[in-house]
């Protein structure tokens, strides 16, 4: 059979979501192509898709990756190998591609996105730091450039699915829906103690390993409000948060009559990476469908914002605005990665957060390059408040 369809390039195409992705194109080879792959470091399982789906052109992090990559590609297959900044930009606005699935993580995401969103691609977005970062500026881009911006986080996916055909002034207020993560009722001193490998262990969903930890300090939940903040055009006192550990219920809008629609469903990330690849239609996907009458009893509670205070700093930021959720960002990436390799334990993601908040003055957002500027000072004071804190412990 001869794939045809709508020509698709993946930004992270070897983490969770690039994989899922991967899956519902395969299941759909009529209706989607490959036209480019991206990935950092992971050029084994690069090596392997490439193989699988022949996208023509395909970008890793290094000019050494992108040689190992080479040496592993069948040459008959002609895949033109990119590497760095320019290489994912590349692959982002390349002229093929209809959509760009942006699923790169974290700050890293937010150029190639920028690119797909001037070259007016349809924008299926995972990559949720590139509107915490830089929201106000990519809305007014993708605006003026005719570039859509389809969310793929399971909540905003949610959401938009709630809002279709729904009118906006009879919003009362966006209400998120979190798990509350592998801690939920663990005490301050536990939470002191938890190692990297349990917060790893997210008990419904499957995902790499910073949106795991992000999961566990709920920061996840705050970058999501600010990302709904921007992609739905809300204000942050309009967007509320639910812890739901069953998540069953995705996320939900209540309108001015009282009434709430929820989204409902398997967490299962190729729901969301279906719908948006394919809106406004929807595909038939061969998923276990939730069985109503065997569903645990769906709970709802608000969030302790003293005992996950990543939570409380990131809706300030996204109170704040200017600058402040661009260095909450930086100092979360730099504190997470930093929780991940064992030099800081769980509790002190928020203090690296706060603090680096605290030393960074808030300033208006000017453009992309000051976006940049700020993300990069601010992980540079992240880094030195950490090798502070290891002196002072040691
Ligand atoms: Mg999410």
């Amino acid at each position: 059979m001869k794939p045809g369809g709508q020509k698709i390039a993946i930004l992270g195409s070897t983490g969770s979501v690039g994989v899922n992705t991967l899956n519902v194109i395969r299941s759909y080879p009529h209706r989607f192509q490959t036209a480019a792959l991206a990935a950092g470091r992971n050029v084994k399982l690069l090596a392997e898709q490439i193989a699988e789906f022949k996208p023509r052109a395909a970008t890793v992090l290094t000019k050494e990756l992108a040689e190992k990559l080479r040496s592993l590609l069948d040459p008959a297959l002609k895949v033109e190998v990119a590497w760095g900044e320019e290489g994912y930009e590349k692959i982002a606005s390349l002229d093929e591609a209809e959509t760009v699935v942006s699923a790169m993580v974290g700050a890293a995401g937010l150029r190639p996105t920028w690119a797909a969103v001037r070259s007016g691609k349809r924008v299926a977005l995972a990559n949720k730091e590139t509107l915490v970062m830089g929201g106000e500026l990519i809305m007014a881009e993708a605006e003026s450039r005719g570039a859509q911006i389809l969310p793929v986080d399971s909540e905003h996916s949610a959401i938009f699915q709630v809002l279709c055909g729904q009118n906006r002034a009879d919003v009362k207020r966006l209400i998120l829906t979190a798990s509350g993560g592998p801690f939920l009722n663990k005490s301050p001193q536990e939470l002191a103690e938890v190692t990297s490998k349990e917060a790893l262990a997210h008990p419904q969903w499957t995902m790499g390993a910073k949106i795991s930890v992000d999961s566990a300090t709920l920061m996840n939940k705050g970058l999501e409000t600010i990302e709904a903040r921007w992609l739905f055009g809300f204000s942050m006192e309009k967007i509320d948060i639910q812890i739901h550990p069953q998540s069953i219920v995705h996320s939900m809008v209540e309108f001015v009559d009282g009434a709430i629609l929820a989204q409902m469903g398997c967490p299962d990330m190729r729901v969301p990476i279906a719908y948006a690849l394919s809106y406004p239609e929807r595909l038939p996907l061969d998923l276990p469908c939730l069985d109503l009458p065997c569903l645990p009893d769906l709970n709802f509670r608000q969030p302790d914002l003293e005992a996950f205070p990543c939570l409380a700093l990131a809706l300030e930021a996204g109170r704040s605005g200017g600058t402040s959720p661009v260095i909450l960002n930086a100092a979360n990436e730099v504190a997470v990665q930093s929780f991940l390799n064992g030099e800081l334990n769980f509790l002190d993601i928020s203090l690296v957060v706060r603090e680096t908040l605290r030393q960074k003055p808030l300033e208006p957002l000017e453009d992309l390059e000051h976006i940049v500027k700020i993300n990069y000072e601010a992980r540079q004071k992240a880094k030195e408040i950490i090798a502070e804190m290891g002196r002072v412990n040691n």
